[in-house]
């Protein structure tokens, strides 16, 4: 049984507490996209904890946790990242690194940051962890895979190869020293024996482990706002945040994919550039009341503390955005956060000159969009912790209902605070 976890939207809608839940009742919980450049927040027996690269399934130690062949593995996070969680008291996790996983290199951290720099204020809002260079490197083939630290060299001829092209790069167009091929060689090889014992065939483990019919989680970075095929582009990360690519960055069969839980929060947040069209946002002092609100610390970001802009639940965006991912249910969170609002608008559809669309469109259009919102009553009340989803305030339960009318996909669960326990189970309407 293969399920996945991923976001309906801009990423940052609570994947973290509901794939902690879900990695519980797993076998293997595979990461199959993406880098260090995004976090999970996690609240558990341990602490709290802002994984960016480490499986969620960490904190047990009956599950294997992979770090699949689609992942950007920066290594030395890995490393300060394995050293944190067991400085907390985690036991040693049972992990898995991909040896066809490829290298984020400390000169795509570099490139990253000088063309931010050089973009000034056309910039993308990159995290600058290198996420874009990395990828941009995987599909020109100049990319070097994990397997790549065991044969020296083949992987010093790869390195002087790739070096090459960075150093034109970086001397001609930044203007900036190039990097050095022995002093790399040396930073991999030391870094090599960090995650060496972790190294192995996940595609091999990943197969056998479906044909076991174990249950294996797949878990989503970011959300479908941020694919760069169906995002909203180019404001979008640099890698497929769809459960799709879950069987290419985690060699899963493609009929083996059986439930697709989408994430959403109550209402609306994203981080990134702020040229990125944003229909629904909420600016002002009722967006500041919102944001310092909005999830268990305010709505700012796990990897970089950027305030996130915040809005009102875009229920165009959001079936659309479950529609790409495939939803098979939706988990709804933050519901607690709405609790001091007298009315919450929802956006129903974009305003398009005259017409009015519920389809979500691209770029330039959305660029152009204005929202329309429905105002639903608020219920006042603080909701927060509440487990018991038809003892929650008729008005949040009727929330609840308008949105998944809206979005088409069944609401199974609804949050009600940052800790694993504060979920109330609902039985949907659809
Ligand atoms: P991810 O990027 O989707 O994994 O997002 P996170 O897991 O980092 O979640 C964003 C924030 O929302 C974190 O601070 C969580 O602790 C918090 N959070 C998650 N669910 C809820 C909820 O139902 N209510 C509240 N108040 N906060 C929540």
């Amino acid at each position: 049984m293969v399920k996945a976890i991923v976001g309906a939207n801009w990423g940052d809608e609570g994947k973290g507490k509901v794939t902690d839940m879900l990695a519980r009742q797993s076998d293997v919980v595979i990461r199959f996209q993406g880098g260090a450049n995004a976090g999970h927040t996690i609240i558990n027996d341990y602490g709290r904890f802002a994984l960016h690269i480490l499986p969620s399934g960490i904190f047990y130690p009956h599950v294997t946790n992979v770090i699949g062949n689609g992942v950007a593995l920066d290594m030395a996070k890995l490393a300060d990242e394995l050293e944190q969680v067991e400085a907390q008291g985690v036991p040693a996790p049972r992990l898995i690194v991909s040896d066809r996983a490829q290298l984020l290199m400390p000169y795509h951290v570099l490139q990253d940051t000088y063309e931010e720099a050089r973009l000034g204020g056309r910039a993308f809002g990159s995290t600058k962890s290198g996420i874009a260079p990395f990828y941009s490197d995987k599909y020109a083939k100049t990319g070097i895979q994990v397997c790549d630290l065991f044969d020296e060299p083949r992987l010093r001829e790869r390195l002087t190869a790739a070096v090459e092209l960075k150093n034109v790069l970086f001397n001609h167009l930044y203007h900036q020293p190039g990097v050095d091929v022995d002093q790399l060689m040396d930073q991999l090889l030391t870094l090599r024996e960090r995650v060496r014992p972790f190294v192995g065939d996940t595609v091999t483990f990943v197969h056998q482990a479906i044909r076991e019919n174990k249950t294996v989680l797949l878990e989503g970075q970011l959300g479908s706002m941020k694919d760069p095929d169906l995002g909203i582009f180019p404001m979008t990360t640099s890698s497929h945040t769809l459960a799709g690519y879950g069987c290419v960055g985690a060699s899963i069969p493609p009929t083996a994919i059986q439930d697709v839980i989408c994430v959403t929060k109550a209402y609306s947040s994203c981080v990134g550039s702020s040229t990125e069209p944003f229909v629904s946002e909420v600016t002002g002092q009722a967006g500041d009341e919102l944001r310092c609100r909005g999830g268990d610390r305010g709505e700012f970001g796990a990897t970089t503390g950027r305030p996130r802009r915040v809005g009102w639940f875009d229920a165009v965006a959001t079936k659309y955005g479950c529609m790409v991912q495939g939803a098979t249910q939706v988990a709804l969170t933050c519901l607690d956060v709405l609790g001091y609002l007298d009315e919450i608008p929802v956006c129903t559809g974009y305003q398009m000159g005259a017409d009015t669309i519920d389809t979500f469109p691209t770029t330039p259009a959305l660029l152009r969009a204005k929202p329309v919102f429905t105002t639903l009553p608020g219920w006042k009340q603080d909701i927060r912790g509440r487990t018991d989803y038809s003892a929650l305030p008729d008005n949040a339960r009727a929330y609840v209902d308008f949105l998944e009318q809206r979005i088409g996909v069944p609401i199974t669960m609804v949050s009600t605070g940052p800790k694993r326990e504060e979920m109330a189970y609902r039985t949907p309407n659809l």
